[in-house]
């Protein structure tokens, strides 16, 4: 027996069976020093790792977690369902209720397909959308994360210029590139594809403008094509009716998963009526996608979201967080750069390198107080981040930047 960590211990067997030693995005190297890969255990707003060291979760599965970890209401509703059978040689009743719960809660949804991921969700909305319009390109923001399959995965090694033959880029929020792309496009426009906001790795967070919004609706109306809403990553946590109600502008298809069932494997495209047609016509199945679980799931997720009014709930935890975070940096010497809405938080240090240098020794500090934050992507607050849970994550951070402005290399001046 040796005092050698159980998360290390992991890491050493997984380097020899897992290639890199773990793969995507949940790679412990990615992050900063002393995070753990391994974790045991989640409840409420916190998790613990496999050392059995507890910590105030901000990255909620990095989204999947919208009402706490293991909330009874949906871990009973999987369960009853699982323990009845869970993959059948057909959907269960739980498919039907959810596609009507999404219709009844998605402003622009007519109807609702259940997949698994978020890539399968995003790819059926680009199929459906070919299919609708029998043309080829699609306009994707320059940056945007849309999955990992090889139409959209941010990593070309592996993929084809074949694969990618059909995309065509702007900004998100500038209009004169939505315009130049859609010139480009020339008559083969089948699809622009937004995020909910601007959420690119490594950069401020920008909502969607009002006049950014119009154009994209303006330029599928003028043309023919499909205004897809990729609301994977923020889906149910700023606006129960879809991310972009707050825009006045309504997609024709949206990509939902992450939250949509609170940690079971669950993603939904809804569409508007006149695409239920071209929904029909593509070929879309998986083997998992019919599981009666995740849906019993989902129908439980959204009904308590809906119930205790989930976003107004994760937008009061976010401001709370934003403002004491804000406040204790300036209290140390530091100015934060906090974007994004505020219950899905990107927080960086204004001036800080590329690399995010001083978010990451910030987060080291965090961590090592009990909070586990991240550095250059957004984060995601729950429900279950009461203002209890809040202010003892504030108390941990007011300890890090204590520790950050003693250790602050003597050639930073002061900030504030
Ligand atoms: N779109 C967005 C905006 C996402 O954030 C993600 C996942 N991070 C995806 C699509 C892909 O979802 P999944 O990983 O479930 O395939």
């Amino acid at each position: 027996q040796t005092n050698e960590s159980q998360d290390s211990r992991l890491r050493a067997r997984a380097a020899r069976v897992i290639p890199g030693g773990m793969w995507g995005h949940q790679r412990a190297e990615a992050l900063p020093k002393g995070y753990p890969q391994f974790f045991a255990s989640g409840k409420g707003a916190r998790v613990t790792d496999v050392d059995g060291r507890e910590y105030i979760d901000f990255m909620c599965a990095w989204g999947p977690i919208i009402l706490g970890h293991q909330h009874e209401g949906v871990e009973a509703a999987a369960a009853a369902q699982a323990s009845a059978g869970n993959c059948l040689n057909g959907p269960t009743e739980h498919a039907v209720i959810l596609a009507e719960r999404l219709v009844d809660t998605v402003a622009h949804a007519d109807w609702a397909l259940l997949q698994k991921n978020g890539s399968d969700a995003m790819t059926t909305c680009i199929t459906t959308a070919r299919a609708a319009t029998g043309r080829r390109k699609i306009l994707i923001a320059k940056g945007a994360y849309h999955g990992a399959v090889p139409w959209c995965s941010p990593s070309l090694v592996g993929v084809t210029s074949e694969d990618r033959a059909h995309l065509l880029h702007f900004t998100f929020n500038d209009v004169d590139s939505l315009v130049a792309a859609v010139a480009d496009a020339g008559d083969d426009l089948a699809a622009i594809v937004v995020s909910a906001f601007r959420h690119d790795l490594g950069i401020p967070q920008e909502l969607p403008t009002e006049a950014f919004a119009h154009a994209v609706r303006k330029h599928c109306d003028d043309s023919g094509a499909v205004m897809v809403l990729d609301d994977v990553r923020a889906g149910f946590r700023l606006n129960m009716a879809g991310s972009w109600e707050g825009t006045g502008v309504r997609p024709d298809l949206t990509a939902f998963s992450k939250a949509i069932a609170n940690g079971h494997a669950l993603s939904a495209v809804t569409g508007s009526e006149w695409l239920r047609d071209a929904a029909n016509s593509v070929f879309v199945t998986g083997s998992f996608w019919y599981a009666g679980a995740q849906m019993a799931a989902g129908v439980a997720t959204l009904d308590e979201l809906v119930r205790i009014d989930g976003p107004a709930l994760m937008a009061r935890a976010g401001h709370r967080l934003r403002n004491g975070l804000d406040e204790q940096a300036a209290r140390h010497g530091f100015a934060l750069n906090q974007s994004g809405p505020v219950a899905m938080p990107l927080v960086q240090f204004a001036g800080d390198d590329p690399k995010a240098s001083l978010g990451e020794a910030f987060c080291g500090e965090a961590l090592r107080r009990g909070v586990y934050l991240h550095h250059r992507h957004n984060m995601f607050l729950s429900t279950a981040h009461t203002d209890a849970e809040i202010d003892c994550a504030l108390e941990a951070t007011e300890d890090a930047f204590a520790a950050l402005a003693r250790n602050r290399p003597k050639d930073q001046g002061d900030a504030a």
